[in-house]
């Protein structure tokens, strides 16, 4: 069956709109919004369609109904790893931020993928349970984090991850991995590749001494806020750290400390930040990283990736 797809925004803005009105009857939905009200780069166009999925179920049912219509979409947690683009995003956005439900028992929590990772942490802290130190003060949601291997202070997703609950589109099945099934690497998943989307997951703690934890996350959380610079929009690191080698030191070592394009720069205060130092754009941003890569290659003969995720 064809579907004629109806205008919402502007010539190039494009969705069905029984597709909308049925996904609307079951889940939360919001027109006319933008990525640069949401995602932690503050740029970015208008989304078509956004769906706020507050349970397993409702995220399954956004996913089944994108591919019913053959709609492009995406599932997001909290935008905190994305460069999003500047014009209009004709396709569906489905956001995790709201599916928030967690369980505890002893050593464990199984958390919804849309669950604040900081959050995590401070439960795992004042129940005494250490592995989490690491992802206090990471914005990200838990299946995000999963998605990217988040990292930080040697420490990563993959140490405490016993089992991925994820749903295959292709398959159309729940499917659990358990922690050697996730492929994790340096900021690597098989979700990164297997198109599948993460509902919830189980992570194993050690019971500790709950004032050194609380200082480890505390020493953390002053090491982020002396070295990085938390005043201004960004992504994070923006490129994964090349073997051998930290970005952050390369770029500064290439003179590029303050370089600019447009509203977005290069962080003074760590080379590996890219930020929205005020009114950039999404192409400022990626105008910006190409001459970085550019530049640290001639200089040092690095060719430095993106850890950051383009939206398309
Ligand atoms: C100030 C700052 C500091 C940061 N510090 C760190 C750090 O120390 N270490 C670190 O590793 N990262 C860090 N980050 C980056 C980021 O917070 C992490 O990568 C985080 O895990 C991303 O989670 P998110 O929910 O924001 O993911 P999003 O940005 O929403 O998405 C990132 C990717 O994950 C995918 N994804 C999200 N949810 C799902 C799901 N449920 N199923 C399938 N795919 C999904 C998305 O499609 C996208 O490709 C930092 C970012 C900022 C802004």
């Amino acid at each position: 069956m064809i579907y004629v797809k109806n205008c919402i925004a502007g010539e190039a803005a494009v969705i069905n709109e029984r597709y909308v009105r049925e996904i609307t009857e079951k889940c939360a939905t919001e027109r006319g919004g933008t990525f640069a009200g949401k995602c932690s780069f503050h740029v970015g166009g208008e989304i078509a369609l956004c769906v706020i999925a507050k349970s397993a179920e409702e995220l399954i049912f956004a996913v089944e109904k994108a591919e019913e219509y053959c709609e492009k979409y995406v599932v997001l947690g909290n935008m905190t790893n994305i460069l999003p683009p500047d014009a209009l995003y004709d396709g569906t956005v489905i956001v995790t931020s709201q599916m928030c439900n967690i369980t505890a028992g002893n050593d464990r929590f199984k958390a919804d993928a849309g669950f604040s990772l900081t959050k995590l942490s401070v439960l795992a802290r004042d129940a005494g349970l250490s592995g989490l130190e690491f992802a206090y003060g990471i914005p990200g949601s838990v299946g995000g984090a999963i998605y990217m291997n988040a990292g930080a202070y040697g420490g990563n997703m993959a140490d405490i991850v016993t089992e991925v609950t994820a749903y295959s589109p292709k398959e159309k099945r729940i499917k659990v991995y358990s922690n050697a099934g996730c492929g994790f690497g340096y900021r690597e998943s098989v979700f990164k590749s297997n198109g599948e989307i993460i509902i919830s997951a189980e992570m194993k703690l050690t019971p500790e001494d709950a004032e050194r934890i609380s200082s480890d996350c505390e020493r953390n959380m002053a090491a982020r806020r002396e070295k990085q610079p938390l005043d201004k929009p960004s992504a994070g690191s923006t490129f994964r750290r090349p073997e051998g080698y930290y970005a952050g030191a390369l770029i500064e070592q290439a003179g590029l400390k303050g370089f600019s394009i447009g509203g977005a720069s290069v962080s003074e205060k760590h080379a590996g930040f890219v930020i929205n130092a005020g009114g950039a754009s999404s192409a400022d941003i990626s105008m910006l990283i190409s001459e970085i890569k550019k530049r640290v290659y001639e200089f040092s003969g690095v060719m430095l990736e993106e850890e950051i995720i383009y939206i398309k």
